[in-house]
């Protein structure tokens, strides 16, 4: 086993309507210091249950009352929750058609019943260690290495899930285009060590104030950040435009270059808007655009909010 990867903190979920059958496998799994492990005894119980936990691994038996266990296995992997967790199938039936179908319908392995414990472990383990290989190279995909929060590619993909999520449910979104107050200045005078110390600073800060699921932060690109807010009322999107402004306040990044305030700031577009037909993602992208070079305009340190 890859000694550097731990996986006994990663979620395992049992799917078997035999109680013994899933302790059988729970005790075994424990033994090896599996930490996390959860069962239903339906797949329609796991279903539920998915909506609130997200499993690693998934261990599917095979004879379920209700629903064979390859249509429990295409139910699984279609649903939405599910995407990306490996199921292996725990099966006495391991005649080769069987096990094609579990294939085919989404299965990434199979244990035939009854189970040999080194194997059920071994294999185990070998998925959960692919899982999170995979996991961390998606989250590298999607995150800026010098902030450690989304970059330009994420922001991408949820403004876009945004939007069509508003448009169909005729609900708003909020965009805030948050951009540093003379950073070039900064950068010439403090040194591009010091900017990108300023940099990460102020990634943590923003972050911060972030609190709801549904919040993100993403560093655009540069010393430029943005805010996507889904169906947020007004006065909310005001004050957490403050609590932006005087967290960076406190947090007193020295910058005599950036005369007016004597330390680092950010200006602020702000553009809350309904995603409707006549609206696209560009007059939005647009509008914060404009409204951030108003506030660069009118002294900087300051936000000018949109309402389209
Ligand atoms: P304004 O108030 O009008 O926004 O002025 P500005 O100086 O912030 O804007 P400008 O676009 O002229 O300069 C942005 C500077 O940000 C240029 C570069 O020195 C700095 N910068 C961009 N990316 C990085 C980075 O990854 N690390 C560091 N240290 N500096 C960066
Ligand atoms: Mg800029
Ligand atoms: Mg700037």
């Amino acid at each position: 086993m890859n000694s550097s990867i731990d996986i006994h903190s990663m979620k395992i979920l049992i799917i078997d309507n035999s109680e013994n059958s899933s302790a059988l496998i729970k005790a075994i799994l424990k033994k090896e210091a599996f930490e996390n492990i959860f069962t239903a005894t339906s797949v329609d119980a796991a279903l539920e249950m998915l909506k609130n936990q997200h499993p690693d691994l998934i261990l599917l038996s095979y004879v379920l009352p209700e629903k064979s266990g390859t249509e429990g296995c295409k139910l699984l992997s279609g649903d939405m929750h599910c995407e990306d967790i490996p199921i292996i199938m725990v099966t006495a039936n391991n005649d080769i058609q069987t096990l094609q179908r579990s294939f085919e319908n989404g299965a990434i392995d199979y244990i035939a019943k009854p189970f040999n414990g080194h194997e059920l472990v071994a294999r185990v383990q070998a998925h959960l260690i692919r899982k999170r290989v995979s996991d961390d190279r998606k989250k590298k995909a999607i995150t800026d290495p010098l902030t450690n929060i989304y970059n330009r590619r994420h922001f991408d993909t949820i403004f876009e899930h945004f939007f069509s999520r508003a448009f169909s449910e005729e609900k708003h979104i909020t965009f805030f285009m948050i951009d540093i107050d003379n950073f070039k200045k900064y950068n010439d005078n403090y040194g591009h060590q010091k900017g990108d110390e300023a940099l990460q600073a102020v990634a943590k800060t923003l972050q911060e104030q972030l609190h709801r699921t549904d919040d993100y932060l993403f560093r655009l690109g540069g010393e430029e950040f943005s805010i996507l807010l889904y169906d947020t009322p007004m006065d909310f999107v005001r004050a957490l435009s403050d609590k932006i402004h005087t967290s960076l306040k406190e947090l007193q990044i020295e910058h005599h270059y950036n005369e007016a305030f004597g330390q680092l700031t950010v200006s602020m577009g702000v553009t809350t808007s309904l995603c409707t037909e006549a609206m696209s993602k560009f007059n939005i992208y647009n509008s914060a655009d404009e409204a951030l070079y108003q506030s660069k305009e009118n002294g900087r340190n300051q936000s000018t909010f949109a309402v389209l």
